[in-house]
């Protein structure tokens, strides 16, 4: 059953996120299905017309509140939000029993999680007809309804044990942010919007926006949970930012160039095989920035 439009679609920013210098945070660049970006950040104006938020304004009910300590209604998964994970073991209830889950289609896996022609391919593709419902793995309130250029028709619900669910490239769309559902719940049909080939759902569980390999909490087979719990150990994530940093960013120790004249952001992009984009990120500058003779620049 939906509660429809029991929250307002507004973007509520984490108080901690109005200091200034987090978002000089050193974290790898994450890329999207076939390694597009789909992380965002809310932006100063974002955070600006949220500020008379005040958690006690009956929000406290959103699932996870308590660990991502924001519900954001327009942004797919924030790169701020995207926390190194600190502790050693996390224990994620998933239900009392295996068949505590509903398989968002019946289709049969298609292309797994992990790396797909030398890109991150950050959920499952399950198999299915436009027009098929597609329904939510677990009980949890919608926390985005849009269309992405990326994923389409998109849905994310955020469960009450923390982790999220995402469904991509559907034809239509039946909830809205706020509404509250259940598992088996419908929340819209199967397609093959956004940059998608073929009808078929791209599925994926997140935690932290933190991408997790479905199959590792979902017997996709079978149809029921692999186990009643997940643990989440600092690892977990670790290898799929290893397994995606190791396309862009190889592990080794800093590289510096020194500017001479005539170099250009795009040139040493292009010269050292690192984007633009991440050139400024670790060297806190912008694409924008003057490079000055003899300054020393981060290429590595
Ligand atoms: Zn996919």
């Amino acid at each position: 059953m939906n509660s429809r439009n029991l929250i307002p679609s507004l973007i509520v920013a984490a108080l901690s996120w109005s200091q200034p210098g987090l978002a000089q945070v050193d974290r790898p660049d994450i890329g999207g299905p076939e390694g597009l970006d789909i992380y965002e950040e809310l932006t100063e104006e974002a955070i600006e017309t949220t500020s008379n938020w005040d958690v006690n304004d009956s929000l406290t009910f959103i699932p996870g509140y308590d660990m991502y300590c924001h519900w954001n209604t327009d942004v797919l998964f924030d790169r701020l939000s995207s926390k190194p994970f600190h502790h050693d073991t996390l224990r994620i209830e998933l239900g009392m029993h295996e068949c505590d889950i509903a398989m968002p289609c019946d289709g049969k896996l298609t292309s797994p999680f992990g790396m797909r022609k030398g890109r991150m391919h950050y959920g499952v593709d399950l198999d299915l007809e436009t027009g098929d419902p597609v329904l939510s793995a677990f009980p949890g309130m919608v926390r985005i309804s849009k269309y992405n250029k990326t994923f389409g028709n998109v849905v994310v619900v955020r469960h009450y044990n923390g982790l999220e669910t995402l469904y991509a490239h559907l034809s239509k769309r039946s909830v809205e942010p706020g509404d509250l559902i259940d598992a088996g719940d419908t929340l819209g049909l199967g397609g093959n919007t956004g940059r998608s080939y073929g009808s078929h759902l791209h599925f994926e569980v997140r935690f932290l926006d933190q991408p997790i390999d479905p199959a590792t909490v979902v017997d996709i087979e079978h149809g029921s949970l692999k186990a009643l719990h997940y643990d989440l150990y600092g690892s977990t994530f670790t290898s799929s930012i290893a397994a995606r940093t190791a396309t862009t960013t190889p592990a080794v120790g800093k590289k510096y160039h020194v500017i001479r004249s005539g170099d250009t952001l795009y040139g040493l992009s292009r010269r050292y095989g690192v984007n633009v984009r991440e050139l400024c990120r670790i060297n806190g500058i912008r694409e924008s920035s003057t490079l000055s003779i003899g300054q020393r620049l981060r290429y590595r």
